[in-house]
């Protein structure tokens, strides 16, 4: 495994945009775990799956043909040779990813999955919920990403609505705490800081400022020693 960067934090804390800035700049790849519990969570739907059987969904991680293609900043996620990136940012995929994403054994599936996915990259910045816990402990570098409630609603509402869909700020809200509340409260690989993580508060922050602050902690850190691109 070459040098693993972590970002973790609750829904609308800008991980995603900033862990894609990050990888762009470095010249790493990007790992988009939540993709990857999305499409875990449309697969069970789609066979007729509770988000919690068990044995149900051992038998469908086990067969799950997951793909994350690179495409420019972000990346396409498959399900064999199919393109389901439209399909995973519902509502209804951002709750049903979560109820999967807390049953044991679809965590063991996605966390062999996202070590062999590490694996053939020299350098990757990966976002989550559990990458500097569970999944990448020993990463070079760990952040953890958080925001108030209403700037983190804020920007998941500007983000449906940019896409064309209806929605209230007071209901994007509502879901985002029910969902974090799940994410944080299980028993397997819960959502919080590791203790080695470096923690951002975005609330008063633009994107470019945090970028701006994790690559002054990389730099500071010697993390980035040898790594021309940054050195700008
Ligand atoms: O990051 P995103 O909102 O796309 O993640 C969807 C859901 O997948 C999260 O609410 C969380 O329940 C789950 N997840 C997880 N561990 C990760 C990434 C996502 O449990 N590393």
């Amino acid at each position: 495994m070459g040098c693993v960067i972590t970002i973790d934090g609750p829904a609308g804390s800008g991980k995603t945009s900033v862990s894609r800035m990050l990888a762009e700049r470095l010249g790493y790849a990007y790992l988009d775990t939540g993709a990857m519990y999305r499409a875990v969570a449309l697969a069970a739907k789609r066979g007729g799956l509770d988000g919690t059987d068990t044995p149900g969904l051992r038998d469908l991680c086990a067969n799950l043909d997951i793909r994350l293609i690179p495409d420019g900043g972000t990346s396409v996620i498959c399900l064999g040779q199919e393109d389901i990136s439209p399909l995973i940012r519902t509502p209804e995929m951002d709750m049903l990813s979560s109820k999967v994403s807390a049953v044991r054994v679809v965590r063991e599936a996605m966390t062999t999955l996202q070590r062999k996915m590490a694996d053939r990259h020299e350098g990757l910045v990966a976002e989550g919920r559990d990458m500097g816990t569970v999944v990448f402990p020993c990463a070079e570098a760990k952040f953890f990403l958080t925001a108030s409630m209403a700037v983190r609603a804020e920007r998941r509402y500007r983000e449906r609505v940019e896409r064309g869909e209806r929605s209230s700020i007071t209901r994007v809200a509502e879901q985002m705490e029910k969902r974090d509340e799940q994410d944080r409260s299980r028993s397997a690989a819960p959502l919080r800081a590791a203790p080695d993580a470096t923690v951002i508060d975005s609330t008063a922050i633009d994107l470019e400022g945090v970028l701006g602050l994790i690559l002054h902690h990389l730099r500071e850190g010697g993390i980035l020693y040898g790594f021309s691109k940054i050195n700008s």
